[in-house]
């Protein structure tokens, strides 16, 4: 079998490997890339939070971005009947970016993936992990190609960026259960003939039908529009009339708001459909291993963490792991792990909070605080690692005990 020797091979090129192989490249690390699937190829998770953009800016991208004119997104808006809440991401308390992009994926990752081909970053599209071996910290990776055809290929370090390939969770059981009730989603994509012209036509939108079922609009800056439904399991399960474009054509129908722009209009694909989404893992790293993105943990998409968390692990699992292959001495436990898990779990209590009915008591109260709002502003902009904000430190009852107070 043919052997290749780098010093870090990233498992998937989404985001969170996208990110990981253009700072290591930066770093002067030979790193190589396996991606089974072919670019462009269609993934969910189109609305990004402004954190992300320092993740861009470290790995390069920004420019290669900016130039295909994806639409910006400044803030989000919440609907719930006649109730609206804006979060201006220019108002937020922690300094950092206001704004980020609302873009189609498929695009957007090819995006980077062109950047880093350019670059002369090595990516091997349509080669599939099949199996790692681990002696000590260095590894051995078997992949195969469309062909059939199987290489090994040694590295000094491994990050598996496979998003719901969870390729070291199923071959090490890393595994585990999420503590969040199941919930599904059911998105597609129209061309969005009867979009209004100006800010209301491309404002991203989270419309709320019930408690915890909630409707997102995403406009693209091509006049197509990204339209999803997440929802309890079981509500899936029951409106579900073994027609995915009839049981979207009825989800339509829900939003008040929304149903004459959207009603009628063609699909561009079938409505796709994913059950039971959030993802745990019993532990983030292992030796000469980090898991990032969503081959790691997995929450909601409700306040749209997920690219952010990608980019924010792959940054920090690159910059950790060049450290070490330069011989220095990293503390996974704490420079990784606990990091991520801090932010994690500042988003796991306000997306406890916002199936709760708190959070959302809070956006559609008539008199907010000003400046409760901009704190929690700067959590949805995904700035979950700034401790001066008491919305971050104090996560898990700082939402209920404003609550509370709420008439
Ligand atoms: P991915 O982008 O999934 O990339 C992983 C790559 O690994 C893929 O290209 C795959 O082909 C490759 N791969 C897998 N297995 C293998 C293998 N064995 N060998 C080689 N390659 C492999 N996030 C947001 O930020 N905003 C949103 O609005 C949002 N909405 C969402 C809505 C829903 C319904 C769901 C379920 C998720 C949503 N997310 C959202 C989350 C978002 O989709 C993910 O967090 C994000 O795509 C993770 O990026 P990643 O780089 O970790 O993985």
């Amino acid at each position: 079998m043919i052997s290749e020797h780098v010093d870090v091979l990233v498992i998937g090129a989404g985001p969170s490997g996208a990110v990981a192989a253009s700072i290591l490249h930066q770093k002067g690390v030979k790193v190589k890339v396996i991606e089974r699937e072919h670019f462009p190829r269609f993934v969910i998770g189109e609305s990004l939070i402004p954190r992300c953009m320092d993740h861009f800016d470290e790995a390069g991208f920004i420019e290669a971005v900016e130039a295909k004119r994806f639409e910006k997104k400044f803030g989000a808006r919440f609907l719930r009947g006649e109730d609206v809440c804006w979060f201006d991401f220019s108002q937020k308390f922690s300094p950092g970016w206001d704004w980020t992009w609302q873009l189609p994926r498929a695009e957007f990752d090819q995006t980077l993936t062109d950047t880093l081909q350019h670059r002369g970053v090595d990516i091997a599209f349509g080669t599939t992990v099949e199996n790692v071996v681990f002696a000590g910290t260095d590894s051995l990776t078997t992949v195969r190609d469309e062909q059939g055809n199987r290489k090994e290929i040694h590295a000094r370090y491994l990050i598996d960026a496979s998003g719901y390939g969870r390729v070291l969770p199923r071959l090490l059981d890393l595994d585990k259960p999420s503590t969040f009730a199941p919930m599904a989603a059911t998105f597609v994509h129209v061309h969005d003939l009867r979009r209004p012209i100006g800010i209301e036509g491309t404002r991203i939108t989270f419309d709320v039908l019930e408690q915890r079922i909630w409707f997102w609009v995403i406009p693209f800056s091509d006049g197509r529009t990204s339209l999803g439904l997440v929802c309890p399991k079981e509500h899936l399960e029951a409106i579900n009339q073994g027609d995915n474009s009839k049981t979207f054509q009825r989800i339509i129908q829900q939003s008040d708001y929304y149903r004459q722009r959207f009603d009628g209009l063609d699909f561009l694909f079938e409505p796709k459909q994913i059950v039971s989404y959030a993802k745990a893992v019993k532990k983030l790293y292992g030796n000469g291993f980090a898991l990032t993105g969503n081959s790691a943990e997995f929450l909601d998409p409700v306040f749209s963490s997920g690219v952010c968390f990608a980019t924010e692990s792959g940054a920090l699992a690159a910059n950790l792991a060049a450290k070490q292959l330069a011989g220095g001495q990293v503390d996974w436990e704490h420079e990784y792990e606990e990091h991520m898990l801090w932010g994690v779990n500042v988003f796991r209590s306000y997306i406890r909070d916002w199936y709760s009915g708190d959070l959302q008591k809070f956006f559609f109260h008539k008199e907010v605080n000003e400046d409760v709002r901009r704190k929690v502003c700067s959590v949805l902009a995904g700035y979950v690692w700034d401790k001066e904000n008491p919305f971050v430190k104090k996560h898990d009852r700082a939402v209920k005990a404003v609550t509370h107070l709420l008439p």
